[in-house]
């Protein structure tokens, strides 16, 4: 009997916590955070005390308590005595908060399995100082080809097209037969092609399960979605009379976004000025064969943009900034503000206020290109629109989903023909059982027999 338990990523969009036992054999495909783990009891400055561990969260249940799992540092001020480790290995499938964040609580003793360009990414995170502390585990990659053996079971990930590089889905060779987890993907991107061997791998193997997502299986996906093409060509249209800055803004770990704006700059003549941040994720991917990514130092088309006035930079963005000056490559405020007319400008919302200082000219344009459905908050829209109100610019949109479709996720079902479907990361997984094959919804933290 092989055993699936989701602890997260049930009726939910993110979150994805799922255990699969064989035998005596257990092992987690993702560990993921929640969208909407805290908001109902922290927001802002108020946060958990990682002083006291998990404390606060096992107090509102924003984590599951799980015996074997977490390690003696995040125990030892909560009611959770700590014992070793009950798992095998954690896999990830990609490199998104919503799939990965929470691996850092994880007891340091049990094998995290990633990609090795999702590596990459985790190293570079450490690197710019962002948000979240993935610590030290025994992190083990792998790429497409590798079979992984554990225990009773054998993993092979198999790449696939997602908004993030190195993400993948995987097969798991169970002692009852295979079980296809798809992790997040997409079939209208780049790489298709990618997702198209998952498929047909998946397919040849007749699993016992599908593990499904369906972030967009809804009867209601509201937002128009383009293809990354789509997008390129949006953008071209909004642009091709236009004599004024143009603002971009997107997921800043979306490198196929990158590669578009790059290529648009190429196209109409401009530079693509991207920030520190962005250009050392750029930097740190550029040896890794296996992806295309553009070289922002190098490119003709490309600039890196740096704040000035920093008290105390981060090494990452320093390394930029004692540059200015010497490399035709960094520019800073005042550079943009001279040459708006020549410049694809990339920021972020934590960025905008350097738009004070680069001072755009009215009627300047402000593209926002998003992939991920979580990218939407009511607050920061209102922010947003007063900012490119009090400046006069220009609000386009132009999105491509980093996931595919209902009908292309039912159309990969149905390619796949597993014995059963359970479908996660998703809010409608009640329209699943219309893709035609048997559906075996999951409840949090219940386990479901195959066989
Ligand atoms: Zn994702």
């Amino acid at each position: 009997m092989v055993r699936i338990t989701a602890y997260g990523g049930v009726d939910e969009i993110g979150g994805n916590k799922i255990l699969l036992e064989d035998r005596d054999t257990r092992i987690f495909l993702d560990f993921g955070e929640p969208f909407g783990m805290a908001e109902n009891y922290f927001v802002d400055f108020l946060k958990p005390r990682d002083r006291f561990g998990l404390r606060d969260y096992f107090h509102f249940g924003m984590i599951p308590r799980i015996k074997g799992l977490y390690d003696a540092d995040w125990l030892e001020d909560t009611d959770m005595k700590h014992v070793p480790p009950e798992f095998d290995a954690i896999f990830l499938s990609h490199m998104h908060y919503d799939h990965a964040r929470h691996v850092r609580f994880s007891d340091r003793k049990i094998p995290v399995y990633l990609g090795s360009t999702a590596d990459t990414i985790r190293s570079s995170w450490e690197f710019t100082g962002a948000s979240v502390d993935f610590r030290e585990h025994d992190y083990r990659t792998f790429r497409t080809g590798s079979k992984i053996k554990v225990g009773s079971v054998e993993v092979e990930p198999i790449h696939v097209d997602h908004s993030v590089p190195g993400a993948y889905g995987v097969l798991v060779h169970t002692s009852e037969g295979c079980v296809a987890y798809t992790g997040d993907l997409r079939v209208h991107g780049p790489r298709a092609d990618m997702t198209r061997e998952f498929v047909a791998k998946a397919s040849k193997e007749r699993p016992i399960a599908m593990i499904c997502e369906g972030t967009r299986v809804s009867d209601t996906d509201k937002r128009e979605v383009l293809s990354e093409k789509g997008v390129e060509d949006r953008v071209k249209k909004l642009m091709a009379t236009h004599k004024k800055l143009v603002a971009v803004s997107f997921y800043p770990k979306d490198v196929d976004r990158m590669r578009t704006f790059r290529d648009v700059a190429r196209a109409s003549g401009r530079k693509f000025v991207v920030s520190a941040k962005v250009a050392c994720l750029l930097e740190s991917l550029k040896g890794d064969k296996n992806i295309k990514v553009p070289d922002p130092m190098r490119d003709p088309n490309m600039l890196v943009y740096v704040r000035t006035g920093m008290p105390r930079p981060y090494a990452f963005e320093k390394q930029y900034m004692d540059k200015l000056g010497s490399s035709d490559h960094v520019v800073d405020s005042e550079y943009v503000a001279k040459h708006q007319n020549q410049l694809i400008y990339h920021t972020d919302f934590s960025q905008l206020a350097e738009l004070i200082d680069v001072n755009p000219s009215p009627g300047s344009l402000f593209i926002r290109s998003m992939s991920e459905p979580f990218e939407e908050d009511d607050v920061q829209d209102e922010v947003l629109k007063n900012w490119l109100s009090s400046f006069k610019m220009d609000f386009h949109q132009a999105h491509a989903s980093g996931h595919a479709s209902k009908g292309e996720i039912f159309t990969m079902i149905r390619a796949i023909a597993p014995g059963v479907v359970i479908p996660v990361h998703t809010e409608h997984a009640e329209l699943f059982p219309r893709c035609g094959r048997k559906v075996l919804r999951p409840l949090p933290a219940k386990t479901i027999n195959i066989s």
